[in-house]
């Protein structure tokens, strides 16, 4: 048996609080109440772990981290311990001078989301009025702090129309990076699916303006491309892999295998409060789950992309078939793929329902 890997990287999420509330978090619908969060020694405890098993980066998370009042202790820290240090921020209410004094403390990199081109229409999907502008504005202090900044684009029915336009407009921002991401279809996203899933023509004809627009900034400007899972034909290798690469903490402690695994049923997930990361990394029941090939069904475990793409998804196959064990039915190898991908094409074709917006209910 080979040895595990220590994962590359962890992403924090510190809280699930945050000003915007778009319709395809990631975060599940039950959202963690701050007085669930771990305090600030524990999070302190969990990076030093982290640094220990030979981890790499940290990427602060959320909801938005800027809420937590004590990101900059977070930082100092993880800088001290030589990690690399990423901050996923809406870049709203983290205001200049907070952000100078992470920048001080060695923050190395930013990723900041954008929801469209269009300020109006960008303030709707964020659900907050000015969301756009204040991004714009946070957008230029990065620059002129002189951090690295990607910008995060995710892509749906209402937006797809304006790739393009959405890409031009990070470069003018100032982005190194650009992250195209299709909407995927977990936590929120899963629960406002009918009203953000696009048609296979809008999907295709994204892809092409994608590669023309990448084609045009190359050299300038990086643009990395997450294709739409329901209209593919293999699925990617969500997170790396299940337990390779990554791990997520959420605002409780419990240790995940990927954000949105809280939502398969009969998994356990240890806690940070009571074990220690590693031995939640090489032991933790809901990592080793589904670790590797040996819980493949057919045809994966004979599949020559089995270990490239690690059977895909494991949430987005018991969102579509009730069994997280299944052959992820965005595979074309799948008995379900006709399925889903009828069911795209009718959630498509119909007009789009409202939003169910993220709140915290309680
Ligand atoms: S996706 Fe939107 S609502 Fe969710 S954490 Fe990010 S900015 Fe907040
Ligand atoms: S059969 Fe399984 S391993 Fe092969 S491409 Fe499909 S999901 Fe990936």
């Amino acid at each position: 048996m080979t040895a595990i890997q220590p994962p590359l990287s962890m992403l924090l999420e510190l809280t699930h609080r945050c000003p915007l509330q778009c319709p395809y978090c990631s975060n599940p619908l039950e959202l963690a109440r701050a007085d669930h969060e771990l305090p600030t020694e524990t999070w302190c405890d969990v990076i030093t772990q982290g640094a220990e098993m030979g981890m790499l980066q940290v990427h602060f998370s959320g909801g938005e981290p800027a809420a937590r009042t004590d990101l900059e202790d977070l930082l100092a820290h993880t800088k001290a311990k030589g990690l690399y240090t990423n901050l996923i921020t809406s870049g709203v209410g983290l205001k200049p001078a907070r952000l100078a004094r992470l920048v001080a403390l060695g923050l190395d990199h930013v990723q900041l989301s954008l929801q469209d081109a269009y300020m109006k229409e960008a303030d709707r999907i964020a659900g907050l009025k000015g969301a756009f502008a204040t991004k714009q504005a946070f957008a230029a202090e990065i620059i002129e702090a002189g951090l690295a900044l990607t910008i995060n684009l995710v892509v749906h029915r209402h937006n797809i129309t304006r790739v393009g336009a959405m890409i031009e407009l990070a470069d003018a921002m100032g982005a190194q990076r650009v992250e195209v991401a299709h909407t995927q279809y977990y936590g929120w996203g899963l629960a406002n699916r009918a009203a953000l899933m696009p048609t296979r023509e809008e999907v295709e004809t994204a892809l092409g303006v994608v590669e023309t627009v990448r084609a045009h900034y190359r050299g300038r400007m990086r643009i990395d491309h997450v294709i739409p899972d329901y209209y593919a034909d293999r699925p990617k290798a969500c997170m790396g892999g299940w337990a390779q690469r990554f791990l997520v903490i959420d605002p409780s402690g419990d240790v995940l295998p990927c954000h949105a695994a809280k939502s398969l049923p009969g998994l356990t997930f240890d806690n940070v409060r009571e074990k220690r990361l590693s031995d939640i990394w090489t032991g933790g029941a809901a990592f080793e789950a589904y670790r590797g090939t040996q819980w493949m069904p057919m045809p994966c475990r004979d599949c020559d992309r089995r270990e490239i793409d690690w059977g895909g998804c494991r949430c987005q196959a018991f969102a579509l078939t009730g069994d997280a064990a299944a052959v992820d039915p965005a595979c074309g190898l799948s008995p379900r793929h006709a399925t889903v991908r009828d069911l795209a094409t009718s959630e498509a074709a119909a007009p789009p329902p409202p939003f169910r917006y993220r709140r915290m209910t309680r």
